[in-house]
């Protein structure tokens, strides 16, 4: 007889269940409480979109979506691609929906992304992002009170204190071309001494040299000129603004004067909170200004400000949240008692409680069975003299309102 082959996981993708669900739950519940702090909607948006939505926002030469993208044809011949990320989806779907009406529009959403990359720890092919935005609004306290958010969420999950804000500014389009300019004239200097992608990165997209990782690049990319010396007035302005607000919500950060976003569209603030506890995987949320983004799509121009966050990175360095423990556990010690614990556990559960029941397996068992998974309560069902009897024991809490949905139910 032929063996049939077990089905595999694909590679980079991940089945979470037990401990490491419940801390992906925990960072997903924490987000969502704290962008209704924040007034933040929550969005939903497809997990597939015309290919152009990401190679037009993204670039055509930025990591992403030069190697990293799932592109496929569907059945009827067009190219979709799986999100890599959220933020182009969001503008494609401002644009479309012509949200414009609703700006300044602060938006939340979070789901399964994909990238082709190699998996290790912290990457994965099939992964999951957080994200924020805010659309339409300019000013630079749209950035600060997504900082501020991204900085209230890492406290709430409880692992700010190992993780740094890193910020920077990119300037305004003056700023940058002058910027550029400087940086390919200090690199054509040492151009040789370039690893090969660095090189390319030269003529296509010269300030990515500077978050390289090759070690060949990194003194090169260290003695590059700042931006500071290139900061127009007012993009100088908007960068204060930031950080005086920054100071003012109480939210730490520190300049890195290296940190780009290497997109043409990307203007002022660009930040990352890095831990080192995750090894190469350090990058925990990053973000940044985009007001070209909208316009690069065929939108009106629109300012645009917003962050991304891993999932599981996250989920790896939060403690391990404590199981939801069982608040009645409805054990039938006698089968006469069956559907009164069928009756008697739906009653509860309408009432509001998390209840298990427990009238399976050998009856002498199950009573030291339910103590044993450490349920605050525990209503052991028998039977004497042609009816069920009831015995409540608490062992934790209060039990009268048990007692009451019991006595609604005819026993007390
Ligand atoms: P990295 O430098 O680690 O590749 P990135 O710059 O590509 O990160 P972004 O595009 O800014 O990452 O995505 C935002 C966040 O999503 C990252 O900070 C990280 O936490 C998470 N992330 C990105 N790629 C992956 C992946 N393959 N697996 C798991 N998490 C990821
Ligand atoms: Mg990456």
């Amino acid at each position: 007889m032929a063996r049939i082959e077990t089905p595999k996981r694909i590679r980079g993708t991940q089945d979470i269940f037990g401990d490491e669900q419940r801390r992906f739950a925990h960072v997903l519940d924490t987000f969502d409480r704290v962008r209704r702090l924040y007034c933040f909607q929550r969005l939903e948006i497809p997990i597939f979109e015309a290919t152009g939505v990401f190679a037009r926002s993204m670039g055509e030469t930025s990591d992403v979506v030069s190697k990293e993208m799932y592109t496929f044809e569907d059945r009827g011949g067009d190219s979709l691609t799986l999100r890599p990320e959220f933020t182009a989806g969001i503008a494609r779907a401002y644009i479309t929906e012509g949200w414009q009406q609703y700006a300044p529009l602060k938006l939340a959403t979070s789901g399964p992304t994909f990238r082709y990359e190699r998996p290790q720890k912290g990457r994965f092919r099939q992964f999951h992002q957080i994200d924020a935005e805010i659309i339409g609004a300019a000013e630079p306290a749209a950035d600060v009170e997504l900082l501020v958010l991204a900085d209230q969420l890492l406290h709430e999950l409880g692992i700010a204190e190992g993780v740094t804000l890193q910020l920077n500014t990119l300037g305004d389009a003056e700023t940058r071309d002058a910027w550029r300019t400087a940086l390919v004239a200090h690199f054509l200097k040492h151009k040789e001494m370039l690893s090969e992608d660095s090189q390319t990165r030269l003529i296509k997209n010269p300030m990515r040299i500077l978050d390289s990782k090759d070690p060949r690049d990194r003194p090169i990319a260290d003695s590059a000129p700042d931006i500071d010396a290139y900061l127009t007035e007012e993009a100088a302005a908007f960068f204060k603004a930031v950080t005086d607000g920054l100071d003012a919500a109480g939210v730490k950060w520190t300049r890195n004067s290296r940190l780009v976003r290497g997109l043409d569209y990307y203007r002022h603030t660009a930040f990352e909170f890095v831990t080192d506890r995750l090894g190469a995987q350090g990058t925990v949320l990053a973000g940044g200004r985009y007001d070209g983004l909208i316009g690069s799509l065929g939108g009106t121009e629109t300012p645009g400000v917003g962050w991304a966050a891993g999932v599981e990175r996250l989920a790896m360095l939060i403690e391990e949240p404590v199981a939801e423990r069982i608040e009645v556990y409805v054990v039938v010690e006698d089968d006469h008692a069956q559907h009164d614990g069928v009756r008697a556990t739906a009653a509860l559960r309408r009432a509001g409680f998390v209840v298990a029941l427990l009238a399976s397996g050998s009856p002498r068992k199950r009573f030291d069975k339910a103590v044993k998974a450490n349920p605050k309560s525990l209503l052991s069902l028998g039977f004497a003299d042609g009816s069920t009897t009831t015995r409540l024991k608490v062992f934790d809490g209060e039990g009268s309102p048990i007692e009451a949905v019991l006595a609604d139910l005819g026993w007390s």
